[in-house]
């Protein structure tokens, strides 16, 4: 079984679901006492979400490159970043390492085209759904992306900063995000990208009849089953 490497802490709330998921996967798989090797970096959140306030790029690559670099002398086969924004600074880290980083949104990609999704929300951080980074990665697999407008999108941002990212799980803000998903299913979403990994602790499947694709969820899954390729 190979080691999977989590570059965690952005926030801890979600990476407790990485945790979860690759351990459960390679249980479902493997049967009995089986659990997944995982090395685990977890950053101070305050720092990075510091450089990205501040448009300091530079900075947040040079702390999670540094983090990277102690999972590959570790021992880690590969790398999953736990977060969707941070993937703005892959190209900066990858330079820094000789394991290849899993990345997020082609996971994501590649699980909307196995379902035949041509045109999909985003919901995520401000940076995930304005910036080009991520969005490319699906444009390039041939998905239309619709991202809410602009007071939607600061609502969501907002909730992610000032809630989720502290455990906070309000009935208030989940309305809102189901509404806003709403008015993006009525534009043609055939399916919604929870594009921030905590996301997932406010909304579910259950809570939609349009397929919900959950980032968090869908990126260590992958990461399970690589860990028990070859
Ligand atoms: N975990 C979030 C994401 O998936 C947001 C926190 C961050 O800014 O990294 O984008």
């Amino acid at each position: 079984m190979k080691t999977i490497g989590l570059l965690g802490g952005m926030s801890w709330e979600s990476t407790v679901t990485y945790y979860k998921i690759v351990n459960e996967t390679v249980k479902k798989e493997m049967g009995g006492f089986h659990s997944a090797k995982v090395l685990l970096y977890s950053v101070d959140f305050a720092e990075i979400e510091k450089c990205q306030a501040e448009e300091d790029w530079d900075k947040s690559a040079a702390i999670l490159s540094a983090a990277a670099e102690n999972l590959e002398k570790a021992g880690a086969d590969f790398i999953l970043i736990c977060t969707n924004t941070m993937h703005k600074v892959v190209p900066q880290i990858q330079e820094n390492i000789n394991i290849p980083i899993v990345h997020i949104a082609e996971a994501a990609a590649d699980k909307l085209k196995s379902h035949n999704i041509t045109k999909v929300a985003l919901l995520g951080t401000k940076y995930t759904m304005t910036q080009d980074f991520y969005k490319e990665k699906l444009v390039n697999a041939g998905i239309t992306v619709l991202i809410p407008e602009e007071q939607e999108m600061e609502i969501v941002n907002d909730v992610i900063y000032n809630e989720l990212c502290l455990g906070i799980i309000s009935k208030e803000s989940k309305e809102k995000y189901l509404s806003i998903i709403q008015n993006l299913a009525e534009q043609g979403a055939e399916g919604v990208i929870l594009g921030c990994t905590e996301i997932g602790m406010l909304i579910q499947q259950k809570d939609l009849d349009l397929p919900v694709f959950d980032t968090a969820q869908i990126h260590a899954e992958k990461a399970a089953r690589l860990s028990l390729e070859g």
